[in-house]
C-alpha cells in the first residue's frame, strides 16, 4: 500500500501521480476540506521563469493558493508535517503557468466555445491570459467563474478598449456591444480631444478590466493623455503597434506597457502612413529593413523603458494560411520584425490573437513559442521567460505570478521532458496547477467535433 494519500480528488485519475508510492515522508491527509490544503510536489527539476538555469533535484510546496517554499528535495524531510500531501513526480520537468497575453474569449459571446477554449487553455499550461477586447459583461462573468475555479479556465485579465470614434463603425464592436452602443459603454469607448479622460479611465476600471487597450484612430497627443491618466490611476494601457495615424514611436513615448503586434510594426515603412485603421493596405515585405535606423531607435527605446512587444506571430501565419495562394505574406514580415525586436534586446510576451483549430489538442500558445523559436531565432529559455515572468509583466502581475518562488500564486506547469532542449516539450503536459489547484492532463476531454460545429 503506497504510503501516498491524495486530497485533492482530480489528482487520483492522475496515473503518474497514482503510482508515485514512495514520496518521501507522506502523511495523513488533512481531514477537514475547510483547511487549506498542503501539498509538496517533489522530485522535480525546476525552470523558476526567472531566466535561471534549471535546477535538478527541487520541490515545491504549495499552501492553498500560493507557494509556500521552494527548496532542495534534500530539505524535506525536515519539513514534512501532518496534513501535507506529497506528489513523486519522478524527474518531471516544472515551470511557472504560461501566460497567453493576446485572447480573444468575448468579441462575439459565445459561452459553449468560450468554454471549450478555456478549458483547453488550462489543461495546457496557461494559467492565466489577456482578453485584449470583447464584451466585458460576458468577460466579467467567465473571469469571475475562472478566478473562484467554478471553470476549468486560466484567470482571465481583460482590457477596456479606446479608440477615435470612426473605429466604432467595425462590425466587431458591434458585436461586443449587443444591446448597447459601442463607443459610447465603458469597455470600448469613442475617444475624442474632448473626452474627460479622469472619467474615461475610470469607467473602464469600473467595468472590471485590467488595462485599457489602445487599438486605432487616436493621435500621439491622445495616446500621451489617455497613458498619463490611466497611470495616474495605477492603470496599464495596452496599445497596437500601430494606432493610425500614430506609428510605433508616437505610443512608445507615450509609455504605454506594451505594443501588439510585430507585424503592425511595418506601417513605418509604408509612405504615406495610412491614417485609420479602416483604409490601411498591407504592409509591402520589400519596404521593410530590419536595420533601418528609425526601427532600431525604436527598440532601443523600448529596451529602455521596459516596453513588451506582444508579438503574436500566429495569428498572421494563421491568416497566411487560410489565404493560401493569395497570401500577402503576413507571418514573413511578423516573423522578420519580432527575431529584429529580439536581436535588439526589447522584451517579447507570448500572444496568440487566435484561439487555434477546434480540433487540436493544444492551445495556439503551443505554435506561438514554436515560431518564436523557429522564425524569430529565440532561444527555449528565452522563450520560456518570455510565457512567464514577461507575461505577468505585461499584465502587471509580476509581483503575484511568472515566476515560481515563496509568496506567489501556485501556478505550474508540469512536462515530461526537457522544454529547454526542444519548445514542443512543452505540449507534453503531465499537469496544471492554478491557485493550488490541480489540472491532471489525464481529465481533459477534447470536445467532439460535433459539440462545437458551426459555433467554434
Ligand atoms: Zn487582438
Amino acid at each position: 500500500m503506497p504510503a501516498l494519500r491524495l486530497l485533492q480528488a482530480p489528482l487520483a485519475s492522475l496515473a503518474l501521480l497514482a503510482a508515485a508510492g514512495a514520496a518521501q515522508g507522506a502523511t495523513e491527509p488533512a481531514l477537514d476540506p475547510a483547511q487549506p490544503a498542503l501539498t509538496c510536489y517533489t522530485n522535480i527539476t525546476l525552470i523558476d521563469g526567472s531566466g535561471m538555469p534549471a535546477r535538478p533535484a527541487m520541490a515545491v510546496e504549495v499552501d492553498g493558493e500560493r507557494i509556500r517554499a521552494v527548496l532542495p528535495i534534500a530539505a524535506l524531510p525536515a519539513r514534512t508535517q501532518p496534513g501535507m500531501t506529497v506528489v513523486d513526480l519522478k524527474g518531471a520537468w516544472v515551470l511557472p503557468g504560461l501566460v497567453d497575453t493576446h485572447e480573444h474569449v468575448g468579441t462575439s459571446p459565445n459561452r459553449r466555445v468560450a468554454e471549450a477554449n478555456l478549458r483547453r487553455c488550462l489543461y495546457g499550461g496557461i494559467t492565466a491570459m489577456r482578453d485584449m477586447a470583447g464584451d466585458a459583461r460576458f468577460l466579467a462573468e467567465l473571469a469571475r467563474e475562472a478566478r473562484l475555479g467554478e471553470i476549468a479556465s486560466p484567470d482571465i485579465h481583460y482590457s477596456a478598449l479606446m479608440a477615435g470614434p470612426g473605429f466604432f463603425n467595425d462590425p466587431r464592436t458591434h458585436m461586443a456591444a449587443r444591446g448597447a452602443q459601442p463607443g459610447a459603454v465603458p469597455w470600448l469607448q469613442a475617444i475624442t480631444p474632448k473626452t474627460d479622460l479622469r472619467t474615461a479611465v475610470t469607467l473602464a476600471r469600473g467595468c472590471g478590466a485590467s488595462g485599457i487597450k489602445v487599438y486605432a484612430d487616436l493621435s500621439p497627443e491622445l495616446i500621451a493623455a489617455i497613458v498619463a491618466e490611466a497611470h495616474r490611476q495605477n492603470f496599464p494601457v495596452w496599445s497596437h503597434a500601430t494606432v493610425f495615424p500614430s506609428l510605433p514611436a508616437d505610443s512608445v513615448a507615450a509609455g504605454v506597457d506594451s505594443i501588439s503586434h510585430a507585424y503592425l510594426l511595418g506601417y513605418p515603412f509604408m509612405v504615406p502612413t495610412p491614417n485609420s485603421y479602416a483604409t490601411k493596405l498591407p504592409v509591402d515585405p520589400a519596404k521593410v529593413h530590419e536595420d533601418d535606423p528609425r526601427l532600431q531607435k525604436l527598440f532601443a527605446e523600448m529596451r529602455r523603458r521596459g516596453t513588451i512587444l506582444d508579438a503574436t506571430l500566429t495569428a498572421y501565419v494563421e491568416t497566411d494560411r487560410q489565404a493560401g495562394a493569395k497570401s500577402l505574406g503576413r507571418g514573413a514580415i511578423a516573423e522578420r520584425l519580432a527575431a529584429a525586436a529580439y536581436r535588439a534586446g526589447v522584451l517579447i510576451s507570448v500572444g496568440t490573437d487566435h484561439a487555434g483549430a477546434p480540433d487540436s489538442p493544444a492551445p495556439a500558445l503551443n505554435e506561438e513559442m514554436e515560431l518564436l523559436v523557429e522564425k524569430a531565432g529565440m532561444s527555449p529559455a528565452d522563450v520560456v521567460h518570455a510565457a512567464t515572468q514577461v507575461g505577468a509583466r505585461a499584465l502587471k502581475l509580476d509581483a503575484e505570478m511568472g515566476t515560481v518562488e515563496p509568496g506567489k500564486l501556485a501556478n505550474l506547469l508540469v512536462v515530461a521532458k526537457n522544454p529547454l532542449a526542444d519548445i514542443r516539450a512543452l505540449r507534453e503536459v503531465i499537469l496544471t496547477v492554478k491557485r493550488g489547484k490541480a489540472y491532471p492532463r489525464i481529465d481533459y476531454h477534447q470536445p467532439a467535433p460535433d459539440d462545437l460545429d458551426g459555433v467554434w
